[in-house]
C-alpha cells in the first residue's frame, strides 16, 4: 500500500499507541491528536522521524480542529484517513450519575467524531478517496449497567458511522467502527480498580471471576489486535466494506 496521511486522536492512550506503532510501520504519515502533552511529547522523541507530527488539541474544539486539519492538509495536500479513537469511562448507575459528566462523555465520544468527520469530508472528497475509523465498542451493541454516558455515545457511534458510509458512498470514502472487547489498557486497567473496590475483592479476582466469565477466550485483548483491523480497514484493497461494525471480543458477543 502506498504512503498514506492518517490523523489518529487519543493516539498517545493505550490503543492509539498501538494504532501508530502499526501505521508507522507500514510506512504512513501519522498526525498524533491528543490532550495529553507529556505524552506527545514522549511519542514524537521516540521515533524522531518526519513522518510523525503532533497536536495538543481537545477534540471537542471544533475551532481548533478545523485549523489543525487545516494545517495537515497544507503540509500534505492530502488527508487519507482519520481514526476516532479519544475516549474516557466513567462508571454509576444513572441516579448518581452526575449530567455535568454525562454531557461531557457524549461531547467527546459521539459530538467530537462528528465534529471530525464533517470537517476532514471535504478534504477527503477532493480526492475521491477517505478511510474513516470510529472506534466504537462492544458498549455500542449491548447494554452494561453503570454505563449510561459511554453505552449510549457508543451506540450513537455507530449510528453515525452507518449515516457518514451512506452519505460518503459515491466518493470513494469509507466509514466503518471498530468495537472492541476488553483490551488491556489503562482504561480497562482503572475499571478493574473501580469494580474491586465496589466488590471489595482483587483486581485479580475481577479479571478471573468477573470478566472472564463473559469472555469465551478468558483473556483480555492485545491493543495491537485493534491496531492490526484499523489497519486492515485503511486499505485500498478493504474499500467495499463500508457502514459495518468490525467486533473484536474474544467471542463476547457471541453468546
Ligand atoms: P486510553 O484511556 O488509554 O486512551 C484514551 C486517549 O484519549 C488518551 O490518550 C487521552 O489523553 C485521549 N483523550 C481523552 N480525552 C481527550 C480529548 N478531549 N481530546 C483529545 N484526546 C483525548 O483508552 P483506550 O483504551 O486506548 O481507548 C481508546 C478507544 O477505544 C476509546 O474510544 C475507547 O472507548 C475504545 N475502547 C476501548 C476498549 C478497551 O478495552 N480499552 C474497549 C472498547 C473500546
Amino acid at each position: 500500500m502506498d504512503s498514506k496521511v492518517v490523523i489518529i486522536t487519543g493516539a498517545t492512550g493505550g490503543i492509539g499507541k498501538e494504532i501508530v506503532l502499526s501505521l508507522f510501520e507500514a510506512g504512513h504519515h501519522i498526525v498524533v491528536i491528543d490532550i495529553n502533552q507529556y505524552e506527545i511529547d514522549n511519542m514524537i522523541d521516540a521515533y524522531n522521524s518526519s513522518k510523525i507530527m503532533g497536536f495538543n488539541c481537545d477534540i471537542t474544539n471544533e475551532a481548533k480542529i478545523i485549523n489543525i486539519f487545516a494545517q495537515i492538509y497544507n503540509k500534505y495536500k492530502r488527508i487519507d484517513g482519520l481514526v476516532n479513537n479519544a475516549g474516557m469511562q466513567y462508571v454509576s448507575n444513572i441516579e448518581f450519575f452526575p449530567t455535568s459528566r454525562f454531557r461531557q462523555m457524549i461531547d467527546l465520544l459521539l459530538t467530537a467524531p462528528f465534529i471530525a468527520t464533517k470537517h476532514v469530508l471535504p478534504y477527503m472528497k477532493e480526492k475521491k478517496f477517505g478511510r474513516i475509523i470510529n472506534m466504537a465498542s462492544i458498549n455500542g451493541l449491548i447494554g452494561f449497567s453503570g454505563k449510561s454516558a459511554y453505552n449510549s455515545a457508543k451506540h450513537g457511534l455507530i449510528g453515525l458511522t452507518r449515516v457518514s458510509a451512506l452519505e460518503t458512498a459515491t466518493f470513494g470514502i469509507t466509514v466503518n467502527a471498530v468495537c472492541p472487547g476488553y483490551v488491556d489498557t489503562d482504561l480497562v486497567r482503572n475499571q478493574l480498580s473501580e469494580i474491586a473496590e465496589v466488590r471489595g475483592i482483587s483486581t485479580e479476582e475481577v479479571l478471573s471471576k468477573v470478566i472472564y466469565s463473559l469472555v469465551p477466550q478468558k483473556r483480555l485483548l492485545k491493543p495491537k489486535e485493534i491496531a492490526h483491523v484499523v489497519q486492515f480497514l485503511l486499505e485500498e484493497s478493504s474499500g467495499g466494506i463500508t457502514g459495518q461494525t468490525i467486533v473484536v471480543d474474544g467471542g463476547y458477543t457471541a453468546q
